[in-house]
């Protein structure tokens, strides 16, 4: 079918470029997000996606952690950390955390996810130890934790630099860093929002000096709160930049902001045109990364299942506990789960194929698998009569 009968003359400068895997500009970016016509935008984003992932949706059985919620930060879009009126803050012990690991021993979990707030009484030992006691527990997993904010905190408390940091908890078992922590690259974002956190440029480094000593790394995006449509596409140029240099970052997941229980709770939650729109733009300027996340808690599941044609290929995992966002139709509870048939259902029910991937997208398949499960079926692309 002819690509200016989808997107209209207004975009084709923009869909050639896509059709051509040329690389799209800063106003480029800007126009995707301001057009109306988010259908053109997800129907490029999606010829990029399946070019790069055909009909495939991965997922992960994941185990999140989150090992205390005191923090000294205060970042007025967070409301997890504990405050009055607020959740009650707690620390967990390493045996909580061993116990945690146990509830779920039975389940063949490949990735144990762990971050929490910048709580100053711990001390440098603390993060050593949890992270051995996850390769303790369960020796396969790969762990993947601490925020580039939280890296800083533990080389604080250890009277070490990030370096001397990251190589101590890398010899504790670390495999990778979870991104998060800097949000936005906006020094204006920044200090409206979390002036006690970091700025861009000592986050960049940070994930700079992980790339140097080989940690693998994920990047975010948060949106929907104050920032402005050309400071999200500021974020994904320097994540691309940054990419070119280090190329250690698997997969971008844009965050959609929940502004309940945070100090910005006028700000309207969010909407599906929003998620889908974030998802597909960050899959048409991210040209060198291989992943974009639709992470269904923040999303839902059902933008996730839409979001799987709009430039997602990942759908984050079952996760099991999760405390610092909550799915809008979930009790505000520990455990907010998909089960392995809910995720697959979700994922063959929107017309994708899912494929369980280990923590780097390598495909696993069980030996209990019904060999059609496994099967990677082409779908046409879209637009194609
Ligand atoms: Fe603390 Fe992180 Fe929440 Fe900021 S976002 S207040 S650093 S827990």
């Amino acid at each position: 079918m002819n690509a200016e009968k989808i997107v209209g003359s207004g975009l084709l400068d923009i869909c050639e470029k896509v059709e051509a895997g040329e690389r799209l500009t800063f106003e480029d970016g800007v126009r995707l997000y301001e057009t109306p016509d988010l259908t053109a935008v997800g129907y490029m984003a999606n010829l990029v996606r399946e070019r790069k992932h055909g009909a495939r949706a991965y997922w992960v059985r994941n185990q999140h952690i989150n090992y205390t919620n005191i923090c000294n930060k205060f970042c007025k879009f967070c409301s997890f950390y504990a405050k009055k009126g607020g959740p009650d803050p707690y620390e967990m012990s390493l045996d909580e955390v061993r116990q945690a690991l146990r509830r779920y021993k039975q389940m063949p979990i490949t990735e144990v996810h762990m971050v929490g707030g910048i709580n100053p009484r711990l001390p440098y030992e603390y993060y050593m130890d949890l992270v051995r006691a996850v390769k303790d527990e369960r020796p396969e997993v790969h762990v993947k934790a601490f925020t580039a904010v939280e890296i800083v905190e533990i080389a604080r408390v250890g009277k070490t630099t990030v370096e001397g940091a990251l190589k101590d908890l890398m010899a504790a078992g670390l495999d990778a860093l979870p991104g998060g922590g800097i949000e936005v690259l906006s020094p204006r974002v920044h200090m409206e929002l979390f002036d006690r956190k970091i700025g861009g440029d000592e986050w960049k480094e940070i994930a700079r000096a992980a790339a140097k000593l080989g940690l693998t790394q994920y990047a975010t995006l948060l949106y929907g709160h104050i920032e402005t449509v050309g400071e999200r596409v500021d974020h994904l140029v320097q994540m691309r930049e940054l990419q070119d240099e280090t190329k250690h970052f698997l997969c971008m997941t844009p965050l959609s902001f929940h502004p309940e229980g945070t100090d910005l709770e006028e700000v309207p939650h969010p909407s599906g045109d929003c998620d889908l729109r974030n998802i597909a733009v960050c899959r048409l300027m991210l040209d060198n990364f291989d992943h974009i996340k639709s992470f269904w808690i923040m999303n839902s599941a059902a933008v996730t299942q839409i979001a799987l044609w709009y430039g997602a290929d990942d759908c984050d995992g079952t996760v099991l506990e999760y405390e610092i966002t909550y799915a809008d139709d979930a009790p505000r509870t520990k455990a907010q789960t998909l089960t392995v048939a809910n995720m697959r259902h979700m994922i063959e029910e929107a017309g994708r194929v899912p494929v369980e991937r280990d923590s780097h997208y390598n495909e696993i398949v069980r030996a209990d698998e019904e060999p059609k499960k496994r099967e990677l079926i082409p779908l046409p692309v879209a637009g194609q009569a």
